[in-house]
C-alpha cells in the first residue's frame, strides 16, 4: 500500500472503533501513524545535522537560506547607515515582503512578536515545497508557510522553525476556457487565471485587469498574498457583487503533509478543496498554485469620501440613525462596499467604494443624505465635503495611470529599480509593519437593518463609539449580494454567518513597528493594553445586539476564546474531519487553526489527549 492510500485508510479509524473486533482494533493501532509529541529546536540532539541541511540544500538546488532579520544591523550599530536604511524601508510593504525574516505585522501586545525562522526554503517550484515538507516531517520540525506575510496573528512566523517561503512562486497564466482536472464533461469551460502561491494581489490584478481587461476577486490591500487570502475566505472592496475569493476558486495544487502534490477541485479531493476555501491558511498543506474564475469587468470603479462631525452627543445619535437608515434604503446592494467609521469625537468618516455605477449615479445616490446633513448646520459640520471619483475599471490597478491621475491615493515602492507596478493604497500605509494593540471584529446580521431593529443597532453603535472608533466594512458581510454569489460562498468553509451579515464591524488599533532589534523596540505596553481594554469595551457594546456572534478568521481577535465557533460556525466539525484525514500528525500548525487545539500555544508540544 502506498503512503497516501495508507493515510486515507487510517483516516477511517474512528469509524472502525465503533464496530471492529478487539483483534482488528489491535491491528489498527499498530498500523496507526506515530504522531509526534513535540517539535525539535536548535540545540536539541534531534535537530538536523549540518549534513542533513546540506542534503536538503542540494535537493532544493541551493534555495535553502539561513534566515537573518535585516534588523540585526541595528543591534550593533543603531545609528549606523545600514540600520537607518532598514528603518526607512520598514514603511514599505514590498520591502518587508521581500525579506524572509520580516512580517507585515510586527507583533501584537501580549500575543506574539515577529521572529525569523532558522532556515527558509525559498521555494521556486512544487518540488522544493515537497522536499521541505518531507524534511520537516521526517525531522519533526516546526513548519511555517509564508506568502505575502500579512497575517495579523503571526501565523506565518515562528522562531526555531523551518520556513517555506513562496514569494518567488508568482507565475500567472490566463485561460479562456478552463476545466478543472477530472471535471471534463462535468464542468462548463470558463475564463480563469492560475496564480502561483507566492503572488500578491497587485500582480494578479496587473495580469487579469490591466493587461487582460477582466476581473478576479481578490483582496483590497494590494500587497496581501493570493494563497493566504483565498484560504481565509478573502474579501475585496467589490465582494458585495462578486463574493469571496475562496468562492471563486476552481482548483488548487497543494502539497499535503505526506509530501505529495495533490490536485484539489470539486471532482478530485473535493473535501480538501472545500477545506482550503476559507478553512484558514497553513493548516492543511502548502498550496503551490490556485486557479480562480475571472469575470467581466464593470465599466467603472469609484469611491466616495467625506467626514461629518456632529456638534453634540444627541446630534451624533441622530446622524448615526440617519446614516444607518440611508445605508439600508440606498446602499444596501451589490454596488456598494467598504467603510463608514463612527468615532468617539462624534465624527462619521465615509470611505465607500462602488462598482457598476458612474460618478453621477453615485452622486445622486448620496444626494438625499448630504442634503439632510446640510439642512441642519446647527447640528452638523461637514468637515470634508463628499469627494466622489470614478475610474475606468481597467485603469483601477494600473500603476502608471493612478500615479499620473490620482497620486494622492497611492504610495509607490520607492526602492531603486522597483517594478513600476509596485504600489499600495495610501489607506493601508498605517498598517505597514504595525504593532497591534487590539483587534476585534463581528458580523452584523442584516436583520438589524429592519425598521423595527435599527434603533437597537444605532444605540449599540453609539455606545460602542464612546470607547473606540468602530468601522463597518460593508463588503465583508454578504447580505445583499447576488444569489449566485451567495450560493458559491455557502459552499466554502467560512462561518455561514457571513451570508446573513450586512457588514463586518472592525474595532482595532496599533502603533509603529516593534521588531526585535529595532532601536526603542519596547513599545509603551501600558497604553497598548489600555487601548486593548477600550477596544474590548467597544466590542462588548456591539455584541449586546448580536445573538450568535461570528467573525472573520483573518481579521479578528488573537485572544478569541470560541474561535472554532466564531470563525467557522457549523462548518468546524467537517473542517476538523478534513484535518484528521490529511494531517493526522499535526505537521501544519497555526494559532487558532483547525486542529491547533491539540498543540501548545507555540505549536511545539502536542497536548495530552483529553479523556
Ligand atoms: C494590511 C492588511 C490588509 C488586509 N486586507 C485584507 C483585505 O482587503 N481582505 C481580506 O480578506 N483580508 C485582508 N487582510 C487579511 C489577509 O487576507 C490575511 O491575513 C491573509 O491570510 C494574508 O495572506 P498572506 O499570504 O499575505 O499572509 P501570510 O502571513 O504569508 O499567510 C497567512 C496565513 O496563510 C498561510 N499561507 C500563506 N501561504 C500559504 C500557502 N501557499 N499554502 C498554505 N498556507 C499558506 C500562512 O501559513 C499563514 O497562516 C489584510 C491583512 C493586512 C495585514
Amino acid at each position: 500500500m502506498n503512503r497516501r492510500r495508507f493515510l486515507k485508510s487510517t483516516a477511517a479509524m474512528p469509524l472502525l472503533a465503533a464496530t471492529a473486533s478487539p483483534a482488528l482494533m489491535q491491528l489498527a493501532k499498530a498500523a496507526a501513524p506515530r504522531s509526534p509529541t513535540r517539535r525539535f529546536r536548535p540545540g536539541d540532539p534531534e535537530w538536523p545535522s549540518e549534513a542533513d541541511w546540506n542534503k536538503l540544500r542540494q535537493t532544493v538546488e541551493g534555495r535553502l537560506i539561513k534566515v537573518e532579520s535585516p534588523l540585526a544591523a541595528c543591534r550593533n550599530e543603531p545609528n549606523g547607515p545600514s540600520c537607518q536604511e532598514v528603518l526607512k524601508r520598514l514603511k514599505n510593504p514590498y520591502y518587508i515582503g521581500d525579506e524572509p525574516g520580516l512580517t507585515q505585522t510586527s507583533g501584537w501586545v501580549d500575543a506574539w512578536r515577529s521572529a525569523p525562522s532558522v532556515y527558509a526554503v525559498a521555494a521556486a517550484r512544487t518540488e522544493d515545497v515537497v522536499a521541505a515538507v518531507n524534511f520537516a516531517r521526517e525531522h519533526n520540525l516546526r513548519l511555517v508557510v509564508k506568502g505575502g506575510g500579512h497575517s495579523y496573528k503571526g501565523t506565518s512566523s515562528s522562531a526555531d522553525s523551518l520556513l517555506i517561503w513562496t514569494r518567488a512562486m508568482n507565475n500567472i497564466v490566463l485561460h479562456d476556457a478552463f476545466v478543472a482536472q477530472g471535471c471534463a464533461g462535468k464542468q462548463t469551460p470558463q475564463p480563469a487565471v492560475t496564480v502561483g502561491a507566492g503572488a500578491i494581489w497587485m500582480q494578479a490584478y496587473d495580469a487579469v485587469t490591466t493587461r487582460a481587461g477582466r476581473y478576479v476577486q481578490g483582496g483590497g490591500c494590494t500587497t496581501v498574498g493570493v494563497a493566504g487570502l483565498v484560504q481565509s475566505g478573502g474579501f475585496g472592496s467589490f465582494s458585495k457583487n462578486f463574493g469571496t475569493a475562496a468562492a471563486a476558486l476552481l482548483e488548487a495544487e497543494i502539497v499535503t503533509p505526506d509530501g505529495t502534490a495533490q490536485i484539489a477541485n470539486v471532482c478530485v479531493n473535493p473535501d480538501l478543496f472545500w477545506g482550503i476555501k476559507g478553512g484558514g491558511g497553513g493548516s492543511l498543506g502548502v498550496v503551490t498554485k490556485l486557479t480562480l474564475r475571472t469575470r467581466e469587468l464593470p465599466e467603472y470603479f469609484g469611491g466616495v469620501f467625506g467626514t461629518i462631525k456632529a456638534k453634540s452627543d444627541a446630534a451624533f445619535r441622530r446622524l448615526t440613525a440617519r446614516i444607518v437608515g440611508f445605508y439600508q434604503e440606498q446602499l444596501f446592494n451589490r454596488n456598494w462596499g467598504e467603510q463608514i467609521g463612527f468615532e468617539p469625537a462624534n465624527r462619521i468618516k465615509i470611505s465607500m467604494v462602488f462598482q457598476g455605477l458612474n460618478r453621477q449615479q453615485a452622486d445622486s445616490d448620496w444626494r438625499p443624505f448630504m442634503d439632510w446633513v446640510a439642512n441642519s448646520p446647527e447640528e452638523f459640520v461637514i468637515e470634508a465635503p463628499l469627494f466622489i471619483v470614478d475610474i475606468p475599471a481597467r485603469h483601477f490597478w494600473e500603476a502608471a495611470y493612478i500615479k499620473k491621475n490620482y497620486p494622492q491615493f497611492i504610495v509607490a515602492d520607492d526602492r531603486p529599480g522597483a517594478p513600476e507596478g509596485n504600489m499600495f493604497w495610501i489607506g493601508d500605509s498605517g498598517q505597514v509593519g504595525h504593532f497591534l494593540h487590539g483587534y476585534r471584529s463581528a458580523w452584523l446580521p442584516a436583520s438589524l437593518l429592519k425598521q423595527d431593529q435599527q434603533s437597537k443597532l444605532v444605540e449599540a453603535l453609539f455606545a460602542s463609539s464612546r470607547h473606540w472608533s468602530v468601522s463597518l466594512h460593508f463588503n465583508k458581510g454578504l447580505a445583499g449580494a447576488p444569489e449566485a454569489e451567495l450560493a458559491a460562498v455557502r459552499d466554502t468553509a467560512m462561518n455561514p454567518a457571513v451570508l446573513d451579515a450586512f457588514a463586518l464591524a472592525i474595532i482595532a488599533t496599533g502603533g509603529p513597528p516593534v521588531f526585535p532589534g529595532i532601536p526603542g523596540d519596547e513599545p509603551d505596553l501600558t497604553s497598548a493594553r489600555r487601548h486593548a481594554r477600550e477596544i474590548n469595551q467597544a466590542m462588548d457594546e456591539l455584541l449586546k445586539v448580536i445573538t450568535q456572534p461570528g467573525s472573520y478568521v483573518s481579521e479578528s481577535d488573537f485572544f478569541e476564546r470560541s474561535w472554532q465557533q466564531s470563525f467557522w460556525g457549523s462548518n468546524y466539525p467537517r473542517l476538523a474531519a478534513v484535518k484528521r484525514k490529511y494531517d493526522p500528525g499535526g505537521l501544519f500548525f497555526v494559532h487558532q487553526g483547525v486542529g491547533s487545539e491539540q498543540w501548545s500555544a507555540d505549536g511545539f508540544t502536542r497536548l495530552p489527549e483529553r479523556v
